[in-house]
C-alpha cells in the first residue's frame, strides 16, 4: 500500500461514564496523553475495566471524548464520524456477514465505497493473499474455523486501506496454540501493509510478543509507556512489575547512592541496586527482583531458608524466606546447578543490575 503512513496523538483525553449502580460519574479514561508514530504497533494492556477499549473506541469514533483532542496524521478528528476517520477496527467477535462468502465479506466495504468491480476483485484477491486465504473466495464464512474467520475479519479491515488498524482483543476467541500462531501473523501482516496499529489485550505475553511499545493502563490512566524491554526491566511501579511477568518486591532502605546506582539494606544485608536516582539516602525503597534473575548458592549476601523446591522441566521452582520476606526463584539451569531441597539453608544470588528500585 503506497499510502502515506499516519500516526495518532491523544491529548488530555478523558471519558466519563455513569456507574449504572451508584449513578455516580467516574472517569473510564482520565487525561490520557499518547503519541503513536506512523507505522508503529502499540498495545493497550491492562486488567479488565481499566479503559483500554474505551480509548480504542474513541480513536475509532464510536465514543466521543469528554475532554481532550485526538489527532490522526496531525489533523484533529474528534468531530469526524467513524467512516470518515481513515481507521478500521478488527473485533473480538469477527463481525462477519454470516450468509456471505469470503469474497463478498471482504469486498463489502469497497462496494459501499462504489469502487469499480475490476478494482474490487484486484484488491480483494491481493488482500486474501496477504492474510493467507488465497483461493478460498467462494467459501461461506460460517464454514470456516475460528482462525480463518479472524483472517477474513482482518482482510475486511485491511482492504479499505485505512491509515490505522484498531484491534479489540482480536484473538481471544481462539485456542491458546492458534492465538500464538495468529499473533505472529497479525504482526507480519501489519508490517507488510506498513500500517499503524493499536491493539487492545489483557494478555501480557501477547502484548510483549506483538508490540513495538506497550501502553500499560491502570484504572483509567496510562501508567507506563515503553518498549517490552523497558516495561519488563524498568517497571515504574508495583502494578506494572506485577502485571508484566512475576516479581519479588524486597523492602529496604537506601544506604549509599552514586547517580543511578546505590546500596540498599535488606533484612540487614547490603545489596547493590539500580534505578535510585529519584531516591535519597535514608529513604525506604522497594526493590524488584525477577524470579528468573535469581538463583540459589552456598555463599552470598542474602541468607534464606528454602520452603518450596519443584522441578518444572525447564526450570527449578523455589520459594525461599529471606527473613520475613518470601522470594520466588526460577532457576533455568537445573541440570548444571546444585538443587536445594525444602529446609536447606542457602543464599539468594543475583548479578548487579538485576535488582531495580521502584
Ligand atoms: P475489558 O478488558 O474487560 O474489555 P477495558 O479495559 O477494555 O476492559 P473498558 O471497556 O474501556 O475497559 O471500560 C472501562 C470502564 O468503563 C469499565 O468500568 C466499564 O464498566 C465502564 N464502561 C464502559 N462502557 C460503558 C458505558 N457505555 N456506560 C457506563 N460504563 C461503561
Amino acid at each position: 500500500m503506497a499510502k502515506e503512513k499516519k500516526g495518532v496523538r491523544l491529548e488530555h483525553i478523558s471519558k466519563i461514564y455513569q456507574d449504572p449502580k451508584t449513578k455516580k460519574d467516574f472517569y473510564a479514561v482520565h487525561d490520557a496523553n499518547l503519541e503513536i508514530a506512523p507505522g508503529e504497533f502499540v498495545t493497550l494492556l491492562g486488567p479488565s475495566g481499566c479503559g483500554k477499549t474505551t480509548i480504542l473506541r474513541m480513536i475509532a469514533g464510536f465514543e466521543s471524548p469528554d475532554e481532550g483532542q485526538i489527532y490522526l496524521g496531525g489533523e484533529p478528528i474528534n468531530d469526524l464520524t467513524p467512516n470518515k476517520r481513515d481507521t478500521a477496527m478488527v473485533f473480538q467477535s469477527y463481525a462477519l456477514l454470516p450468509h456471505y462468502n469470503i469474497f463478498d465479506n471482504v469486498a463489502y466495504g469497497l462496494k459501499i465505497r462504489k469502487l469499480p468491480a475490476e478494482e474490487i476483485r484486484e484488491k480483494v484477491t491481493r488482500i486474501l493473499g496477504m492474510v493467507g486465504l488465497e483461493g478460498m473466495e467462494d467459501r461461506m464464512t460460517n464454514q470456516l474455523s475460528g482462525g480463518q474467520q479472524q483472517r477474513v475479519a482482518l482482510a475486511r479491515a485491511l482492504v479499505i486501506e485505512p491509515s490505522v488498524l484498531l484491534f479489540d482483543e482480536p484473538l481471544s476467541n481462539l485456542d491458546a496454540k492458534l492465538r500464538v500462531e495468529m499473533r505472529t501473523e497479525v504482526r507480519r501482516i501489519q508490517q507488510e501493509a506498513g500500517i499503524t496499529a493499536v491493539y487492545v489485550t489483557h494478555d501480557q505475553s501477547e502484548a510483549m510478543a506483538i508490540a513495538d511499545r506497550i501502553i500499560v493502563m491502570k484504572r483509567g490512566v496510562i501508567d507506563q509507556v515503553g518498549d517490552p524491554h523497558a516495561v519488563y526491566y524498568r517497571p515504574v511501579d508495583e502494578f506494572v512489575a506485577d502485571f508484566i511477568g512475576e516479581s519479588n518486591f524486597l523492602r529496604g532502605k537506601l544506604a549509599e547512592k552514586e547517580g543511578d546506582t546505590g546500596v540498599a539494606t535488606i533484612e540487614g544485608h547490603g545489596v547493590e541496586v539500580d534505578g535510585v536516582s529519584a531516591h535519597s539516602v535514608g529513604d525506604d525503597i522497594t526493590l524488584v527482583l525477577r524470579p528468573e534473575a535469581a538463583t540459589l548458592a552456598d555463599e552470598g549476601v542474602l541468607h534464606c531458608k528454602v520452603t518450596l523446591s519443584r522441578f518444572m522441566g525447564s526450570y527449578q521452582n523455589y520459594q525461599v524466606m529471606v527473613g520475613n520476606t518470601l522470594v520466588k526463584i526460577q532457576d533455568f539451569n537445573p541440570k548444571t546447578h546444585k538443587i536445594y531441597e525444602v529446609g536447606d539453608d542457602a543464599f539468594v544470588s543475583f548479578t548487579k543490575g538485576d535488582v531495580h528500585a521502584l
